[in-house]
């Protein structure tokens, strides 16, 4: 049995319906069991008065449930707004105001919760999920995924990537990520089973290679960040895990440290980059990292694009731009970003990525930074200007930027924020209070009091010198601020 993202329904394939469709943290379902526990999830959420294009939170953490609501979602037409457990009270909430879906469905409890009087269908139809990004004004954005995209990342994954038939994926990205969506997409076109790992079990690497072992995970899918983190463990490898045949990796640069210690470890696996944000539908180009791409290219390329789609690079700004149906339909309720990001070549939609690339004459692309302050930190995509706004407006702080902390590689390693006090005010918890309003991956590490925070001469935030600042410079220390104070 398999289940048809394009269609949303499930297709008969002959394959024994025992065979495992999702191992969640909490307990397996067979792909019998999955269809019926679908089938159920569908005729409560109806009951209640889900329908088409009217979306529906989901909540939770690597439950089996999360998979069967998301499929149910795709069967209904109503379009999934996936929220770990994770997110902040605060941040759901900011979601749902923006969103308004009729129903809320807790993966934990098996549980709805109305939020709506009655159902208030997008003004975007045909979606088949929306995925909550850090937006750079301090309110998360919603980026509106249609279902020809999904289906289109779906039919990619069986055409191109060379995965054994009925493919184990190891899930390890958080639902609210979505390169999650590889593993679910994947395993619900192909007919294969999708390992859910939780928290707990990822930092735990004997539990983790114990977990691949026994369920007979394939296909590993991460940030480059989450599998450098294993290599300390020395059970990550394939004695201790012998299925494990495949690398995925997206999300942000590859170091070539990674595929160098993945042959060592794993001498048999193929070792796959691939690059996307959220906005084009999670991946839109693939490379096979080879010895012999390891041995010309010192900075890893991040592949060619997909069928049916295709990438160029501005010539007035070296951006890359994405075409095709995996393109997004649009932000939710964000017509002033749309004007800005979307643009439309040869009747398909296309979207400015942001990125600096190049494109090689044989189709290979090359990322080469970013055009403004967004940045990825273990994996995570944040805009230093939602960091900005939560901590402006911890009481105390007149005026806040965060600064992103590098390797000389260029990675990030931290956040520091920056803050200008109010006279006379002390800012208190301010770990806790940022904890309530932004998930633990966006919390500076520390911050800084200055009594004015540089700016350029076009009067922006100058964060260049905020660093030169942190990292002692006196000739910038000595413009603005003798003695910064640390906390
Ligand atoms: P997200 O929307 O969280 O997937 O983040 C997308 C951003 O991550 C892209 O715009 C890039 O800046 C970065 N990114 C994703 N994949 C790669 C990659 N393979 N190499 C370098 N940067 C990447």
């Amino acid at each position: 049995m398999r289940f048809e993202t394009a269609s949303g329904l499930f297709v008969e394939t002959g394959h024994a319906p025992d065979r495992p469709a999702v191992i969640g943290a909490d307990r397996t379902l067979s792909w019998q069991a999955f269809r019926h526990e679908v089938d159920h999830f569908v005729a409560q959420a109806r009951a209640l008065g889900a329908e088409a294009d009217c979306p529906i939170t989901l909540c939770g953490h690597k439950e089996a449930a999360f998979v069967v609501a998301l499929t149910g979602c795709l069967a209904l037409g109503a379009p999934f707004l996936p929220i770990d457990i994770a997110v902040p009270l605060a941040r759901r909430r900011q979601i749902e105001q923006q969103a308004r879906p009729l129903l809320a469905y807790d993966c934990a409890s098996g549980q709805f919760r109305r939020l709506e009087e009655s159902p208030r269908p997008l003004a975007e139809k045909g979606l088949a999920y929306i995925l909550f990004t850090s937006g750079s004004t301090g309110q998360p954005k919603g980026v509106q995924i249609g279902r020809e995209s999904a289906a289109e990342l779906a039919r990619w994954l069986g055409e191109s990537f060379g995965l054994p038939p009925a493919p184990v994926f190891f899930n390890l990205a958080p639902f609210n990520f979505d390169l999650s969506m590889v593993d679910s997409f994947g395993m619900l076109e192909l007919g294969g089973t999708v390992v859910l790992n939780d928290a707990d079990t990822q930092q735990n690497g004997p539990a983790l290679a114990q977990r691949a072992c026994d369920t007979g995970a394939q296909i590993w899918v991460s940030t480059p960040s989450a599998a450098f983190q294993r290599f300390l463990d020395p059970e990550f490898c394939a004695a201790r895990m012998p299925d494990l045949t495949t690398f995925l990796f997206c999300g942000e640069v590859l170091p070539p440290a990674v595929p160098r210690t993945l042959r060592r470890r794993f001498p048999q696996a193929r070792i796959l980059n691939s690059y996307g944000p959220t906005e084009i539908t999670v991946i839109n180009t693939l490379v096979e990292i080879t010895d012999d791409i390891m041995a010309r290219y010192p900075v890893l390329p991040v592949g060619r694009s997909k069928p049916r789609a295709w990438v160029d690079i501005d010539p007035a700004n070296g951006e890359i731009l994405a075409f095709g149906e995996n393109v997004m339909r649009g932000y939710l309720n964000r017509p002033d970003l749309d004007a800005e990001k979307m643009l439309r070549r040869n009747g398909r939609r296309g979207f400015r990525t942001g990125d600096l690339g190049r494109l090689e004459a044989d189709g290979l692309l090359f990322c080469a930074g970013r055009l403004d302050d967004q940045i990825k930190l273990h994996g995570y995509r944040i805009e230093l200007g939602e960091v900005d706004a939560a901590l402006a407006r911890l009481p105390g702080v007149a005026q806040a930027a965060a600064i992103a902390l590098r390797k000389s590689d260029g990675a990030v390693i931290r956040l520091v924020g920056c803050y200008q006090p109010e006279t006379g005010m002390e800012i208190g918890d301010w770990r806790q209070a940022l904890g309530a309003a932004l998930p633990a991956y966006m919390i500076p590490s520390e911050v800084l009091a200055l009594p004015a925070l540089p700016l350029t001469p076009n009067g922006k935030i100058d964060r260049r010198r905020l660093l030169e600042l942190y990292s002692g410079n006196t000739r910038a220390c000595d413009a603005t601020n003798p003695s910064p104070a640390h906390s």
